[in-house]
């Protein structure tokens, strides 16, 4: 049983000013793991002051003492690895091979990103007599979702340090245990008192209390398109810089020339990776209309295939974080059931045989882009996939969404992969694969206004000054 009941505020771990404590469940059991303290606005208040505080100093500190710092809290995260993706597993239900494995990974990845970044980065610019200084931006409220708990919090946390602003940092309330132990690692790597706060509880309180806060510059934000539509507006009265991470319905366009059995069967499986609850997850794969019926085989094949159980054991796919979350999918099943998509693996309720937790069955439909499962975030195990005409047709279909997150191509032909990557309306399109720390990651459309990860990371925590006249003449 974890009971987290304290805040980190101003460099001391306390309590919070009025008592109140969640359970927090395991969604594999849907026993209570433990307990977290809901704080209030007052302790808002408490960890804005001595962000406030701090940053007189932190703001003005040399790149080595930054970059001393990152290195003493990556030592540190990597000393208390196993641990953090044993609570990312605890928390939010990932199976032990992933939470110790790729959460924990892209966590570290970020930290030594922003390290690297940070020993080359030009705070200073000189254009004709002119400086251009880039200067943190000041106090900023970071606000987290549950489903990579580590990849968000590091993403946000590092170039948050590395650029010199202070911070309030508000975990996700179904999955708090791994940013306490973040915490405890900033602490013990030797964040300076205020430099890093962190107040647990609901996104109402905490959450908008950074929001509508006098003395917060800025606010980093990932999670769902309704809660960020909400920050903003919060923002407004005080003019704060919002940087918006949201959801997705990234197309995955599998092209005539590539192998329709590997990459289906590759585009499946990582559909059902971590639940399928990944905002950049290529939730609609188009495949050639001509050729959906070996589509179709290597779907159900690769589909069928994922063993979903036990987190701690060795299993592929664990359970979706939470009773809601399982209801909104099961929700989404049915619809796509009623408005006609044809089911060709998985299905609604639980896997046979488990009567615990909250497991979904790996689903797989074949339908149109106009229906609702094809529009919409389901933030689960289902997959639908569409036929198209021709790459005309592909590229609409892909770029007809509310959305505009990630695009995936798979083709043998080099040339016209990278065509369909230049005609994508997303923040980001991977082709054939790959993965870079030093990519931008976010959105157009209504998947957000941000760009996080490497050197693009750094330009949401800071202000441009113009210093006219830096040299004579
Ligand atoms: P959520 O929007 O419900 O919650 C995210 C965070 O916001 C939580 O910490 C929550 O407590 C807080 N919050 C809730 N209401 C708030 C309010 N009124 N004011 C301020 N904060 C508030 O999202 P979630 O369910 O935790 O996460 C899933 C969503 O996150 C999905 O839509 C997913 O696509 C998105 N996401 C986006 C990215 C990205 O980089 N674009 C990455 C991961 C997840």
């Amino acid at each position: 049983m974890r009971d987290y009941l304290k805040f980190y505020i101003d460099g001391a771990w306390v309590d919070p000013i009025t008592p109140k404590t969640a359970e927090v469940i395991n969604p594999a059991t849907e026993a209570v793991s433990g307990h977290i303290s809901l704080g209030s606005p007052a302790d808002v208040d408490k960890a804005v002051a001595a962000a406030r505080r701090a940053f007189a100093t932190w703001s003005v500190t040399s790149i080595k003492e930054r970059a001393d710092l990152l290195e003493a809290i990556l030592a540190e995260y990597l000393r208390r690895e196993r641990e953090l993706g044993e609570a990312v597993t605890e928390e939010m239900g990932a199976p032990l091979s992933l939470g110790c494995g790729f959460h924990t990974m892209l966590g570290k990845g970020h930290i030594s990103t922003a390290l690297e970044v940070l020993k080359n980065y030009k705070f200073e610019e000189q254009h004709g007599a002119t400086m251009i200084r880039k200067e943190p931006i000041g106090v900023c409220g970071l606000i987290t979702p549950w489903n990579w708990p580590m990849n968000q919090t590091c993403v946000k946390i590092a170039p948050a340090l590395a650029t010199g602003c202070t911070m309030i940092l508000k975990p996700p309330q179904l999955a708090p245990y791994s940013a306490q132990i973040l915490a405890e690692i900033l602490h013990d790597a030797g964040t300076p008192a205020g430099v890093f706060n962190m107040v647990q509880g609901q996104g109402s309180v905490i959450g908008t209390a950074l929001s509508t806060h006098q003395d917060v510059d800025m606010i980093s934000f990932t999670g769902s398109e309704p809660v960020g539509v909400q920050i903003t507006k919060d923002a407004a009265d005080t003019v704060k810089r919002v940087g918006l991470e949201l959801g997705g319905k990234s197309a995955w366009v599998v092209l005539d020339d590539a192998s329709m059995t590997t990459n289906v069967a590759g585009a499946t499986g990582g559909m059902m990776g971590n639940s399928g609850q990944t905002c950049s997850a290529g939730s609609r794969l188009l495949v050639p209309a001509a050729r959906m019926d070996e589509a179709i085989a290597a779907a159900t094949e690769a589909a069928n295939g994922v063993t979903v159980g036990d987190p701690t054991g060795n299993f592929a796919m664990g359970p979706v974080v939470s009773k809601a979350q399982y209801n909104i999918i099961q929700d989404y099943i049915q619809k796509g059931i009623d408005e006609g998509a044809t089911l060709i693996a998985g299905g609604l309720g639980s896997p046979e045989g488990i009567d615990k937790g909250w497991f979904v069955r790996p689903t797989v439909f074949v339908g149109n882009n106009q229906m609702v499962i094809a529009r919409e975030e389901i933030f689960g195990p289902v997959l639908v996939m569409i036929g198209y005409a021709d790459l005309d047709d592909a590229v609409a279909i892909a770029n007809d969404s509310n959305f505009g997150l990630g695009g995936y191509v798979s083709g043998e032909d080099l040339e016209a992969s990278r065509d369909i990557s230049r005609r994508l309306r997303t923040g980001a399109v991977w082709v054939n694969g790959g993965f870079d720390f030093g990519a931008p990651f976010g959105g157009y459309k209504r998947s957000g206004n941000g760009r996080e990860w490497g050197e693009h990371g750094f330009t949401e925590y800071l202000e441009i000054k113009a210093v006219v006249g830096w040299s004579a003449g």
